[in-house]
């Protein structure tokens, strides 16, 4: 209440403001801890994912014994957070947010923080906010390198105005291919629930509409202003590719113990197996390339098969969001 910008009025907005948590991975921890200590009344919690000990580096609600529990990830977070302070509501929703269960899992949030870790689902995300007007504040951490950008429709660009297509499937690392670095979670997040805030206390006017990019390791900040671009599908022509998308559902193979997944775009594999060799034994094939990883976090031992065309076949598991979770985890989409 003593800040500059909240006071009792400002205080008192945020015990009334509902906000939405995409992701409950380390962008999405630090995000959700942030928000219960300054007293965020309501925070829905969406993650489909368990807690695994290997999350504990840099995903601070988390500790061994959840871990060792098995536990979902927002169950987790929720415990923690109530422990934190009892008087903020979490929702904990253990879903996969894609286009047919968004609109049910951010219903009703006045502002929303991406915590993700996949392309798709953050221009799902883009598309959600600028078609419904929604602030959504955006960030990415691989390794040492982050970003942040609050995307304000109506005010500013939006991801689609920034970079057009989410990259292709495998080209791109992810945190389970580069790792993360805690320290670059840390001012992620920050940025992220900062510019949240002054949205919460009615002082969007302070919002810096500009995409933040950083590397802790090799000392560089950049901060990349985007005009909104003229011919933004997305924000200008109010197509919304990603959000009428069908959800990408998959399949179990019959008596195979795996699981299939539609391909969405087309994948590099030549790029893919690069990126796949610092966590995983690759073979590369004509048309296909075949994965295992070198440590396997979900029980069974597993491999992936990984075609031209973006089809993907996860063996050793009949989960359809387990499959769903390996291909985030390794492809990043
Ligand atoms: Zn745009």
């Amino acid at each position: 209440m003593m800040l500059p910008g909240v006071g009792d009025a400002g205080q008192a907005r945020l015990r009334k403001a509902s906000v939405a948590v995409v992701g409950c991975g380390a962008l999405g921890c630090t995000i959700a801890d942030l928000l219960t200590r300054a007293g965020v009344g309501s925070i829905t919690l969406i993650d489909r994912d368990i807690v695994e000990w290997s999350n504990l580096q840099r995903q601070s609600l988390f500790d061994e014994r959840d871990s060792n529990e098995g536990l979902p990830k927002v169950v987790a977070a929720q415990r923690r957070l109530h422990a934190v302070n009892g008087e903020v509501s979490i929702d904990p929703r253990c879903a996969d947010l894609h286009s047919g269960t968004i609109d049910d899992l951010l219903a009703g949030a006045r502002v929303i923080f991406d915590g993700t870790d996949n392309f798709p689902t953050r221009y799902l995300l883009n598309d959600f906010a600028v078609r419904d007007s929604v602030p959504l504040f955006y960030g990415g951490v691989v390794g040492w390198r982050g970003m942040a950008m609050a995307i304000l429709p109506g005010m500013g660009p939006c991801l689609r105005c920034a970079f057009d297509e989410p990259p292709p499937l495998g080209s791109a690392p992810t945190c389970d291919t580069a790792g993360v670095a805690g320290a670059a979670v840390a001012i992620v997040a920050s940025v992220q629930v900062a510019e949240g805030l002054k949205v919460l206390l009615g002082h969007e006017a302070r919002v810096n509409p500009t995409l933040l990019d950083f590397d802790l390791f090799e000392n560089t900040r950049r901060r990349l202003t985007f005009a909104p671009r003229p011919d933004c599908p997305c924000c200008v022509h109010r197509r919304f590719d990603h959000a009428l998308a069908p959800p990408e559902t998959g399949a179990a193979l019959c008596g195979q113990n795996a699981v299939h997944l539609p391909g969405a775009a087309h994948c590099d594999l030549a790029r893919a197996a690069e990126t796949l060799r610092a966590t995983c034994d690759v073979r590369l094939l004509p048309f296909m390339l075949r994965a295992t990883p070198n440590e396997s976090t979900f029980g069974d031992p597993l491999d992936f098969t990984l075609f031209a065309d973006g089809r993907m076949i996860v063996r050793g598991t009949t989960n359809i969001e387990a499959a769903r979770a390996i291909r985030a985890r390794y492809l990043g989409g």
